[in-house]
């Protein structure tokens, strides 16, 4: 009884704080910034943690958009993770029923996977909970992570490597969706690799046979993985960018070209064998063309290993507070973005369910059943999952968006400073909020998502994917989406 009062408390604390925050996320969709390039919209979770009475250290792990806000004192240790990094291309009007280009959003970006959202409401919880302690006068540190480029870029890992999370007792994050539910989810771990050839330019008509083509040699290396997928794990996935074809001249023949690879796994043992028999391709197209082939990292990250007891304390608390009451506008706005989608795509979203949801209404209305044996397979990555293999990690989703209207689309940006999207915030706040209270109140939580973590992890130690001494892309950075 005691402790629901006291969960209530955090519940309205959040209510109260609500509109502040609400700016906040508005104003980072506005920022739409890129991986590693969230200057504006890092200064901007600092400028408001720092006032609510953290002390944040900045430019950590090496990079100038990650930081690590703390309050309280002694332990448990509770890190709450965010993100605030946007994609490109996706540039788009708010609350529109149409894909049209926002003339506001000059860089081109936008928030297509609601990451505005996720930092902020991340960040929110952080707060609230830090308010819980000192008026409880409860020992304990909450930190609040500012972890950048999780699009491709996967900050944590670095963050990780560095030994920012080494104290943690747990961690709890969120991602904004299309439905109300623990992720339990595995997420496949993911390298990304740039193969450079460099042949010798010639006159392609005069002299083809002085040249050396790096672009026939790309050209083959990407043939000769399209012939390996028949042979790989059924769940492996493997993409690659063009990122650099040689020039513009068919006359010229190319001297250099470049492709960045992404190859994904379930574990990071599948993804270093799989990369293996890429990079033997890269060599023996190389060989192939007489050119030669440079194989260079960008980033990586690890699977999720997911944790039952944490997931389900977040359960009952996601349960406790149930779905966000929805007014007329925000159900016709639903509607009308429900219908621009795909009968495929409202199906793809149903699949991520425990039960199906027949005939699905525009919004999802009620918190999924969490079933721990019922974990899925997603075929992306998230470098979450690094976290997740130095401390017991859990997340919820919560609907922000129209069911079925996807990830990194027009239509999640439109949405992105809805007031559905903002009653999903304000959900995931008091979700991450109230689980860490339990945590700081009820030591025993604690010590059974450790006992768990330990046993997932079967005597595997964490070894970090990021081969030694590479440091995080920053310079020149573009975005590759999770
Ligand atoms: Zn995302």
């Amino acid at each position: 009884m005691q402790q629901e009062i006291q969960q209530d408390y955090a519940d309205r604390f959040i209510d109260t704080q609500a509109q502040h925050y609400i700016q906040l996320s508005d104003r980072i969709w506005e920022y739409a910034e890129l991986g590693y390039t969230e200057f504006n919209s890092s200064a901007a979770h600092i400028e408001y943690l720092e006032r609510a009475g953290f002390t944040v250290r900045r430019g950590v792990a090496g990079i100038p958009t990650a930081f690590v806000a703390e309050a309280g004192h002694g332990g448990p240790v509770i890190g709450i993770l965010g993100e605030f990094d946007a994609l490109s291309g996706l540039s788009q009007e708010s609350q529109i029923l149409e894909c049209r280009t926002s003339s506001e959003i000059i860089n081109g970006n936008g928030h297509g996977c609601g990451h505005h959202l996720l930092g902020t409401s991340a960040h929110f919880a952080a707060v609230a909970v830090k308010d819980y302690l000192e008026r409880e006068g409860l020992p304990g540190t909450v930190r609040f992570y500012g972890c950048p480029a999780e699009e491709g870029g996967y900050g944590k890992t670095f963050m990780v490597r560095d030994g920012l999370f080494d104290d943690v007792d747990a961690a709890l994050t969120w991602h904004p969706g299309v439905m109300n539910a623990i992720m339990n989810i595995n997420a496949l771990a993911v390298k990304q690799v740039y193969f450079r050839f460099t042949g010798i330019s010639a006159h392609a008509g005069g002299s083809p046979h002085l040249g050396r083509s790096a672009l026939d040699a790309l050209e083959l290396m990407n043939v000769g993985v399209n012939f390996l997928r028949e042979h790989m794990l059924p769940d492996a996935r493997i993409h690659y960018a063009i990122t650099n074809a040689g020039g513009s001249a068919p006359n010229v023949v190319q001297a250099n070209a470049e492709v960045l690879y992404m190859i994904r796994a379930p574990q990071n043992r599948q993804v270093n064998e799989l990369y293996e028999r890429v990079d033997a391709i890269a060599k023996g197209a190389a060989m192939m063309t007489g050119c030669s082939v440079e194989a260079r990292f960008d980033s990586a990250c690890s699977n999720i290993l997911l944790n039952t007891p944490l997931n389900e304390l977040m359960h009952k608390n996601l349960e406790r507070l149930g779905t966000p009451a929805y007014d007329d506008t925000d159900l016709s706005f639903a509607d009308a973005m429900q219908k621009t989608t795909r009968r495929e795509e409202i199906e793809m979203a149903g699949r991520m369910l425990t039960e199906a949801w027949r005939n699905p209404k525009p919004l999802f209305d009620t918190i999924d059943r969490f079933d721990p044996a019922a974990a899925m397979t997603i075929h992306g990555s998230t470098d979450v999952g690094d976290v997740s293999w130095v401390t017991p990690t859990a997340q919820c989703m919560t609907s922000c968006f129209a069911f079925g209207t996807s990830p990194h689309s027009w239509q999640w940006v439109s949405q992105g400073k809805s007031s559905i999207a903002h009653k999903g915030m304000v959900l995931a706040a008091k979700t991450i909020a109230s689980t860490a209270i339990d945590l700081f109140r009820d030591h025993s939580l604690i010590e059974a998502a450790q006992k768990e973590f330990e046993r997932r992890r079967r005597g595997e130690p964490y070894v970090s994917p990021i081969p030694e001494g590479e440091k995080p892309p920053i310079a020149g950075r573009g975005t590759v989406a999770g």
